[in-house]
């Protein structure tokens, strides 16, 4: 095609549009191409019109999204999923999609994830919508909240960042859907390993997939697994708004899934090790993580998650510590990253104060119940008595700066 061609047209068409192999590819390539050429332009106008499946655009999705999301959707058995640059952008999705506009009223548990407490908090008041906060553990409170309010939808997470609280989800989903709400889910912590929110009656199970599902620290993304329905109109939504994962990215997502569950056991099995010696160490306090029996929804986790399986995420209280006092025990770390993320490979621990709920006025984190003693801390997948000797080690180190 571009033989006895000038070195410009050479330079630019060379290479590409070869024939197509005869050979399939056993891993989905990263498909980095923004158009798509169709031989005939009635089938290009067939896929703009929805009549036939096919790609036009990459930000109407891209074969290597579709991989991944077909990966995602198997993973919690779901009809459809639909990938997202990041879990921000598939929380406001699944929010806009679940019908969440001015004049109507939505309702989020309090104990949630900072950013999408300020979704709640300040962007979509500022858009006419009214949002009520709850404790979703208390199903009475909620019950009443659901029926004085009618939201549109009900936003919670399966096990609550920071504190690890695990929400009744089967239960609420019958409890919203009653009054005519659409229930959201963040299984980001539980992940599909442990949970699968839409078999228990939830409308959208959201991801932020930067964590579990990528789990090496290396890419950002988000996801939402939901009927085809509803996925038809989030493809509308992101569409018009954007806010795609791009291919490179979606790939390695989609690898991080192939070990999502081989990750999840080591993680579990460590993170339980791990709780059971903080709750021993005298040094500190409070420890949040649902496999422990003093945790207040053990029994709750027992009933969703499969046998002696909690998920990788621990918080625990230094006692008596201040800020300072935290931040020397988190430097003190030779092994665990302090670092803002979760669900790496990595344990990496993470001050929420200072982070993920900093956006959150001392009064709104006091309510919540993060406290300036707490630390998080995301068992990650090395040897366990390493993780805890890694902690001793600093707890004693920065116990002696306090003096
Ligand atoms: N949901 C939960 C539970 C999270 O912990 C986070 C980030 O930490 C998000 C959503 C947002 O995800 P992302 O950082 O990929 O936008």
């Amino acid at each position: 095609m571009v033989k006895g061609k000038s070195i410009f047209t050479r330079a630019v068409h060379a290479g590409e549009r070869g024939p197509r192999p005869d050979f399939e590819p056993v891993s989905t390539p990263i498909y980095s191409t923004v158009g798509y050429r169709y031989a005939s332009m009635e089938d290009l106008d067939r896929i703009f019109g929805n009549e036939r499946e096919g790609y036009v655009y990459a930000r109407y999705g891209s074969p290597t999204n579709s991989a991944l999301e077909e990966a995602l959707a198997a993973m919690e058995e779901g009809e459809a999923a639909i990938s997202f640059g990041s879990g921000m952008a598939a929380v406001y999705a699944a929010l806009l999609g679940a019908g969440v506009k001015n004049g109507t009223s939505l309702v989020a548990a309090y104990d949630i994830y900072g950013a999408t407490y300020s979704i709640c908090a300040r962007l979509l008041p500022d858009m006419g919508v009214k949002v009520q906060f709850v404790d979703v553990t208390d199903l009475e409170g909620l019950g009443k909240t659901l029926s004085e309010n009618k939201p549109v939808a009900v936003i919670l997470e399966t096990i609550s960042n920071p504190l690890m609280k695990v929400a009744d989800v089967p239960t609420i989903c019958t409890m919203a859907h009653r009054v005519g709400g659409k229930v959201i889910v963040d299984n980001t912590f539980a992940t599909p390993f442990l949970f699968q929110p839409l078999k228990h009656g939830a409308d959208y199970s959201v991801h932020s997939t930067t964590k579990y599902i990528g789990g090496h620290g290396d890419v950002l993304g988000g996801a939402i697994i939901c009927s085809q329905e509803k996925r038809a109109k989030l493809h509308e939504i992101i569409k018009m708004t954007g806010g795609n994962l791009g291919p490179f990215e979606a790939w390695l997502t989609h690898r991080g899934i192939k070990t999502l569950p081989v990750r999840m056991r080591q993680h579990c099995s460590n993170a339980g090790q791990v709780a059971r010696w903080l709750e021993s160490n005298p040094r500190i306090g409070r420890v949040n993580y649902p496999g422990i029996p003093s945790h207040p929804q053990h029994e709750v986790a027992k009933k969703l998650f499969p046998e002696g399986l909690f998920g990788g995420m621990i918080s625990f209280e230094i006692k008596e510590a201040t800020k300072e006092q935290v931040f020397r025990f988190m430097e003190a770390l030779e092994m665990i990253i302090p670092a803002t993320t979760l669900g790496d490979v990595y344990s990496l621990v993470l001050y929420p104060p200072m982070s993920s709920h900093r956006a959150l006025s001392p009064e709104e984190r006091a309510k919540v119940g993060i406290s300036d003693r707490l630390v998080r801390l995301s068992v990650g997948i090395e040897e366990a008595s390493e993780i805890i000797e890694d902690l001793e080690r600093a707890l004693e180190k920065s116990s002696k700066i306090r003096g």
